[in-house]
């Protein structure tokens, strides 16, 4: 293993079968996954982590798709769900403004009565409060909802939300890209096909976005690296990815979990491991995030030393991680951040969502 991780620092390109076999190691070769991966992060990032000063906004907790890894979206009629309409949203994006932050992340459920002309809505409504920030928002199933439900095509979509002030798009419902995993976790959400397509159509469009990994459900060691995998012929072909955002699953009230299809997520090695190998296999992605909300901060440290170099956002709220049982709370204060970059020897940068200084 040692000569194969000094290869991949000389420049060797992982392949699938020697990232599975990192990602399955159980020993004290897990330490040297992560130095290796802390190289690599060194070699991209220099001494410094990212942050960005963004809030989540959620329009909607209800949501056609209930996926059982999910315990957030909820069918329209159950109880505890809700709606903003135009007054609440700008109240909220004002609350946004006045908290200095350079990104609005609308995050909700996928309403099944949603259409092209409700996310453009939505959209235009936070920028007139809001004009600087990015609008980052609406996950390739979204967009494929909405171009269903309106009757237009999926760039046509993408192309009436630019113009509305989307600013990028979201990486998110990729979760697993193999429709083996998604039929069981996702099975209403665009298929592994029509993920990729869109994300394509936007970065053709200079619409950059994240990338997502949801992993710690049923999926496999083989499943994560064939996810990755695709997120790397994609970054090959497009270049529109700003970092890998790995997503922890968190499985508390969630339907996986409470029928028992699947265990109670990642454990800390598996959480080490995918940070590290995705900083190994992704050798075309400049940044790799630790999800804090999702892994809690004691392990975000840990995880700045095992391949990561940015630490997310502020969020001030996230109701998605809260209702599966989160445990680090909805807002990461940068004084904080500051604190846990300074133990590493590191330095603490305010970032826009594409990197840019702040
Ligand atoms: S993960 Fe997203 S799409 Fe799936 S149920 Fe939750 S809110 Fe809806």
């Amino acid at each position: 293993m040692i000569q194969l991780l000094d290869d991949v620092l000389g420049g060797h390109r992982l392949t699938g079968e020697e990232a599975v076999g990192l990602l399955k190691t159980r020993d004290r070769g897990v330490w040297e996954i992560a130095a290796a991966a802390d190289r690599m992060r060194e070699h991209k990032a220099g001494d410094t982590v990212t942050y960005v000063r963004n809030q989540n906004l959620h329009v909607t907790n209800i949501c056609k798709n209930i996926c059982g890894f999910c315990s957030f979206g909820k069918p329209k009629g159950a109880k505890g769900t809700y709606f903003y309409g135009k007054e609440q949203i700008q109240e909220q994006a004002a609350l946004a403004k006045d908290r200095g932050v350079t990104e609005i992340c609308l995050l909700s459920g996928v309403h099944p009565d949603f259409t092209a002309e409700s996310y453009r809505d939505i959209i235009s409504w936070v920028r007139e409060v809001v004009p600087r920030a990015d609008i980052h928002t609406c996950s390739p199933d979204e967009i494929a909802w909405a171009a269903k439900q309106s009757g237009i095509s999926t760039a046509e979509v993408i192309r009436m939300l630019r113009d509305a002030g989307l600013g990028t798009l979201q990486g998110t419902a990729a979760e697993i890209l193999v429709d083996r995993v998604r039929e069981i976790i996702c099975p209403r959400k665009v298929s592994t096909a029509g993920w990729v397509r869109i994300i394509k159509e936007a970065h053709a469009m200079g619409i950059k976005s994240t990338a997502t990994i949801m992993y710690g459900s049923v999926d496999t060691a083989e499943d994560r690296i064939r996810h990755l995998s695709i997120l790397r012929d994609i970054q090959d072909e497009t270049g529109g990815f700003t970092e890998l955002v790995p997503l922890s699953w968190l499985y508390e009230h969630t339907p996986l979990f409470e029928s028992g299809i699947a265990p109670r997520g990642a454990t800390g090695r598996e959480d080490l491991l995918l940070v590290a190998v995705a900083r190994l296999f992704l050798d075309n992605f400049d940044h790799i995030q630790v999800p804090w909300q999702k892994v809690g901060l004691k392990m975000t440290s840990m995880l700045l030393r095992a391949g990561a170099d940015d630490i997310g956002g502020t969020m001030f709220v996230d109701a998605v991680s809260a209702d599966a049982g989160g445990e680090a709370g909805g807002f990461f204060d940068p004084e904080e951040m500051r604190r846990i970059v300074d133990d590493l020897g590191l330095t603490l940068r305010q970032r826009t969502t594409t990197y840019g200084p702040v």
